[in-house]
């Protein structure tokens, strides 16, 4: 496979960007390749600058739930530039992607846009924070909720830790305020709860975890962190970057019947434009300012290329079966993926794990249920994986910890090549 010009882009682009990437994974350093700098894409194909072509199971890491250049969301975008691209005004475009949120997700009263998931995210503690008058917030590990500075915290052994930054730049007085729980373990949280309860603000958790590969919840785990936390009367916030118009149209939360108090959302919402949001009950909402006293803001907040490119992938994803013939697609490349592993021979040695368009397959033999059993899955295994796939034109994420989105537009052959791909792939893998 011909890579030069990505190479050559790669170097140029060392010398005026750090690292040559706007966003550290893109490197592809953790399996050893040169990334692909990208000329184009159209439904589930990319295609490089060497003009390579690739099925796409990055999806921009969720967003392109329709696939790539979808002609509606294409055509929207062009309507609006014609008009202006942001005006730092009230537009009708965000009262109608504010409506359609709310009427899709259970627990969204009212919406406030913001420009990525991070930001949501920061924004949703720091109401959380103003709105009960208290500091602490808690997280599971391995969860990821953006770069804020307080999020950024990795937990060390033992039950629970308090805040030690990821990060090199986070003050650790950034981070004391962040307690770090493991995931799908109600014990942990509710002897932290029993003991810093008075002072904690908010428990953020992405309900299913998409981060360290795909973590699910147990059901009853969730439902227990609903009611402890309303209980003491904590923020429940669900980080809902990636499942949210993912796993269902109200995302996680109708999936599985819980109700946080207020949700974080990216990807989907802007249709592949930069956008988040962060939405929940009206009596919390309100305390934002210009209402209420916790300041947030934004320049490009709202922007109206953003909007229509989220109203018109929300459209599409509204019509009937759109999430029967996403959950049919990922079942059919998490089970094809699966009888790849049987053929190669090499199953027993792997850790599977998929819900609805989302699916992971970790080299691991441990069936992972936290962050720590995450980690035991090789990494250079998963390596020797990629590269098979991506010489075989299949474009799985750069890590063994992110996850294979598939989209409206993967046809059943996209799939089928890509299971062909993999039990050549599996073949290569020697040692797990
Ligand atoms: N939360 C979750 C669950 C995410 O997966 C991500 C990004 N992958 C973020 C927050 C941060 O979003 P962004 O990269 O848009 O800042």
């Amino acid at each position: 496979m011909k890579v030069s010009r990505s190479k050559e882009l790669f170097e140029e682009a060392k010398k005026y960007i750090p690292g040559g990437v706007n966003s550290p994974v893109r490197a592809f350093k953790s399996v050893g390749e040169t990334p692909r700098f990208i000329e184009r894409a159209k439904g589930s194909h990319i295609w490089d600058v060497d003009g390579n072509e690739y099925i796409d199971y990055v999806c921009s890491w969720g967003p392109m739930i329709l696939g790539h250049a979808h002609p509606s969301v294409v055509e929207a975008i062009k309507e609006q530039a014609e008009k202006g691209t942001s005006y730092g005004a009230p537009t009708e475009l965000e009262v109608k992607l504010a409506k359609m949120i709310v009427e899709a997700v259970p627990s969204v009263e009212k919406v406030r846009m913001v420009n990525s998931g991070t930001e949501a995210t920061m924004s949703a503690i720091r109401l959380a924070r103003g709105y009960t008058g208290k500091n602490k917030i808690v997280k599971f590990e391995g969860c990821y909720h953006g770069h804020v500075d307080a999020l950024l915290v990795k937990a060390g052994s033992g039950l629970t830790t308090f805040g030690v930054p990821t990060s090199p730049g986070i003050p650790e007085d950034f981070a004391k305020h962040t307690i770090t729980v493991p995931f799908n373990d109600i014990d942990a949280l509710k002897r932290v709860i029993d003991e810093y309860g008075d002072d904690i603000a908010a428990v953020i958790m992405e309900p299913v975890m998409a981060n360290a590969g795909l973590i699910l919840p147990e059901l009853s785990f969730l439902e227990k962190v609903r009611e402890l936390t309303a209980d003491r009367g904590i923020v429940l916030i669900f980080d809902e970057v990636i499942t949210g118009f993912r796993l269902s149209l109200g995302g996680a939360q109708a999936y599985f019947g819980i109700t946080p108090d207020l949700s974080c959302f990216g990807k989907i919402i802007g249709g592949g434009l930069p956008v988040g949001a962060f939405g929940g009950r009206a009596e919390i909402m309100d305390y934002l300012a210009p209402e209420g006293p916790v300041y947030q803001a934004g320049t490009l907040s709202g922007n109206p290329l953003a909007m229509v490119a989220g109203i018109k992938t929300l459209e599409e994803l509204k019509k009937p079966g759109v999430y029967e013939e996403l959950r049919e697609k990922g079942k059919k490349l998490s089970e094809g993926m699966k009888e790849a592993a049987r053929s190669a021979g090499i199953y027993d040695k792997l850790c599977f794990k998929s819900i609805e368009s989302i699916s992971i397959v970790y080299f691991t033999s441990v069936d992972v249920k936290n962050y720590q059993d995450a980690l035991t899955s090789n990494t250079e295994a998963y390596a020797v994986f990629f590269r098979k796939m991506l010489e075989q034109g299949v474009y799985l994420a750069p890590s063994q910890f992110e996850v294979a989105f598939v989209s409206t537009a993967h046809t059943d052959e996209d799939i089928e090549r890509t299971v062909k791909a993999a039990e050549v792939a599996f073949r290569e893998v020697r040692e797990i």
